[in-house]
């Protein structure tokens, strides 16, 4: 892919980020997105030049790689690679979550860190932006073995983060299991209980509909773009990939809002229920048992499982819901999408749809939604859980909830009107970015040159 772009600053700082950034792909996707996007106010906001926050936007605040090594359970030590990148602290502590994939690696947390500024200054609430993870796998391992992992990664981390310093999270192989290993390592090495994780279980800190958030959030999200173009999640027909925390929760909501959500996938293959899916079958399956989606099919026999995951966006439906890794969603899927007639797509997971597959459905008047928007209810929830911690308090579920939908409308209202004032009226893109970027560049000029 070219990451040109037509504006001379605008290109020259593009070209040094991947100079700088050699093999780092998916950083440099992140990167020209929202550059690009900004183009249009640059003129009336000649300071974004001027005092270089642009250029320094891109250049992590810090980035920290480690080695973790463990044992596992036949004696062996393994080896690992941890990292946190410490992105923006320009509104708040650094916050975001720790992806545990065997794809992890340096670049694709610079994008997820990068992008995680936009979002979390979305919010409204105070959260810099960081991401964290590490190559390991935890499929297939056992509880014992994860753990071991968990351990080891968090006795290097803990001298790193801290709750007014750095507060991860959950993502992606890292659910309520890993965090609990982890807090409970922090909590021993660090001498202190502080909610220094989010996403912890209920009964040491976690927030109540922390683990719906991000799947509520985007149906939340969704609904305010439904309801711009007059219509409701009611009567219709949804297409949800991934079955982890995100696609099961935002087919939880939808089904509530009186969706029929009739797919999943997973990284091997998709399941197809015409009839609608049964969450209870897949929660089994996926939290209970950390099984493959295809076991649905024994459970339903009147549903179809299809090896490879990419027939799932072949699947006609009017809501597409993108909720399981980067680029998922290319320019063959949103053509076979929108030949069967999908009118919305809104993002769960981060960065799922690849820039051409964008284009095309903003081409084909598909209105689109980018993750950092629509996505950022898991990390709202969790700046939620943030608060709750320091008062020693608990909300309950509804109150959770309800700030939840209001701080997911706040997010819709922020980027439609910013697109609309400059000009681009739906263009969720533009308006994200732009809403996010400009408060954190306020914050940076405040500060001084940091
Ligand atoms: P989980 O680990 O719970 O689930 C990920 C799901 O996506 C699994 O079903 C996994 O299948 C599937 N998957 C992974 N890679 C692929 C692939 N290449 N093709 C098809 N399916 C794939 O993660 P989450 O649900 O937490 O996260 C999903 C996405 O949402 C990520 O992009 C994450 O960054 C984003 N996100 C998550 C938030 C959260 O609160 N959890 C907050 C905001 C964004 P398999 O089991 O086969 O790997």
């Amino acid at each position: 892919m070219e990451y040109t772009i037509n504006h001379p600053y605008l290109n020259d700082l593009m070209q040094k980020v991947i100079a700088k950034n050699p093999s780092e792909p998916e950083f440099y996707q992140a990167v020209h997105e929202v550059l690009q996007s900004i183009e249009p106010i640059l003129d009336q906001h000649p300071e974004l030049i001027e005092k270089q926050i642009l250029d320094r936007l891109v250049e992590p605040e810090r980035q920290i790689m480690f080695r973790v090594a463990w044992v596992d359970d036949s004696g062996k030590i393994q080896v690992n690679r941890g990292f946190r990148v410490q992105f923006n602290s320009a509104i708040g502590p650094y916050k975001g979550g720790i992806r545990l994939h065997p794809s992890v690696n340096l670049g694709v947390l610079k994008f997820l860190g990068f992008e995680q500024v936009f979002k979390n200054s979305l919010t409204g609430l105070p959260m810099g932006g960081a991401k964290g993870g590490s190559d390991f796998d935890p499929k297939g391992k056992s509880d014992n073995e994860v753990m071991a992992f968990c351990q080891s990664f968090m006795r290097e981390l803990y001298r790193h983060i801290g709750p007014d310093l750095d507060v991860p999270a959950g993502d992606i192989g890292t659910g309520a299991r890993e965090v609990g290993f982890m807090f409970g390592q922090y909590k021993k090495i660090a001498n202190e209980f502080t909610g220094v994780l989010t996403g912890k279980g209920l009964s040491f800190g976690g927030s109540l509909a922390r683990t719906e958030a991000t799947g509520y959030g985007l149906c939340y999200f969704t609904n305010c773009m439904l309801a711009k173009k007059g219509t409701s999640f009611e009567g219709k027909t949804v297409v949800v990939s991934g079955a982890g925390n995100v696609a099961i929760y935002a087919t939880e909501k939808a089904q509530q809002l009186g969706a029929k959500v009739v797919a999943l996938c997973d990284s091997t293959g998709y399941i197809y229920d015409k009839d609608g899916i049964k969450l209870d079958v897949v929660k089994d399956i996926k939290e209970v048992r950390r099984a493959r989606i295809s076991e649905y099919v024994k459970a339903v026999p009147t549903a179809e499982y299809h090896d490879g995951r990419k027939g799932i966006w072949t699947i006609p439906c009017d809501i597409a819901l993108p909720c399981a890794t980067q680029n998922e969603l290319d320019l063959d899927d949103a053509k076979a999408l929108v030949a069967n007639g999908v009118k919305f797509v809104a993002e769960g997971a981060n960065m799922p749809t690849t820039p051409e597959a964008i284009a095309y459905f903003q081409s084909n008047n598909i209105y689109y939604a980018p993750g950092k928007a629509s996505n950022a209810g898991g990390v709202a929830t969790s700046g939620l859980e943030m608060a709750q911690n320091s008062m020693r308090y608990s909300w309950t579920f509804e109150e959770v909830d309800a700030k939840l939908k209001g701080i997911m409308e706040g997010i819709f209202k922020a980027a439609d009107e910013t697109a609309t004032k400059i000009g681009h009226e739906d263009n969720l893109v533009m308006g994200a970015n732009i809403a996010g970027l400009l408060k954190v560049a306020n914050a940076m000029l405040a500060q001084g040159c940091i």
